[in-house]
């Protein structure tokens, strides 16, 4: 197959000569894909309309010795409502970093790519810190490395009933008894709305009302978790 159309969204790009750019594409048929946009630095170029962060589209690319080209993009979504707005265009980067980080190129996950569409096109209609837990929530998930939401992950015994809850950013939750430096006490609502985000289809997570505690909480399991498997990709607070 010498060339081939993808269903992408672009999460990187940078200058490749005077007049190029390599655009990293996360797309639904193939996850992570690099290509090369001839022409995109050049203003008026049909290419340069179309190589923004976040942009979504139908892209045609032809496959190379070294890079694939890109040959045309046909524009599905703009998010304009992001642009020069600092707080959300933070929101997007963390987004695109963690896909870019944790995702390899050629690997499918559409689950993700739906997610980050979703999330992607109501960011730009209005701030959702909800969306970006989501989003996270479902990253670990796609992975595969789901934390343990119902045993406690030292004794395997059932956790959810006690008075006292622990997370462990090892693994998930664990018993007040079991308990090691590294945990932290938590609350049954964050582990309910860290569950929601999971099974809740996006269009209800974007409407959903929160108590702010509960999501900063919930927030900081999150990021944990995922400093203590991935490194520090996350920021400290999501404001
Ligand atoms: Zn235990």
């Amino acid at each position: 197959m010498r060339s081939y159309k993808v269903n992408a969204i672009i999460i990187r790009r940078r200058n490749f000569s005077e007049k190029d750019r390599v655009l990293t594409l996360f797309s639904r048929e193939q996850g992570k894909v690099e290509v090369l946009a001839k022409g995109a630095r050049r203003p008026g170029s049909k290419l340069s309309y179309f190589s923004d962060l976040g942009s979504i589209g139908i892209f045609h690319i032809v496959r190379g010795k070294s890079l694939d080209l890109l040959t045309e993009a046909t524009p599905i979504f703009s998010p304009e409502g992001v642009r020069g707005r600092y707080h959300k265009t933070q929101l997007l980067g963390f987004m695109f970093k963690v896909i870019d980080k944790l995702f390899e190129v050629g690997v499918s996950h559409p689950k993700t790519y739906e997610v980050l569409k979703k999330a992607v096109e109501n960011l730009s209609k209005r701030e959702d810190q909800l969306l970006f837990v989501a989003f996270l929530a479902n990253v670990v998930s796609d992975l595969g490395l789901l934390p343990e939401l119902q045993n406690c992950i030292i004794c395997h015994k059932k956790v959810i009933r006690e008075p006292e809850l622990f997370f462990s950013p090892k693994g998930g939750l664990i018993h007040c008894r079991c308990q090691d430096g590294e945990s932290l006490n938590v609350q049954a609502d964050e582990i309910k709305l860290f569950r929601l985000m999971l099974e809740m289809p996006f269009s209800k997570i974007s409407k959903a009302k929160i108590n702010q505690t509960t999501f900063e909480n919930l927030y900081k399991i999150i990021r944990l978790y995922f400093e203590w498997h991935f490194g520090k990709i996350l920021p400290d607070k999501v404001l």
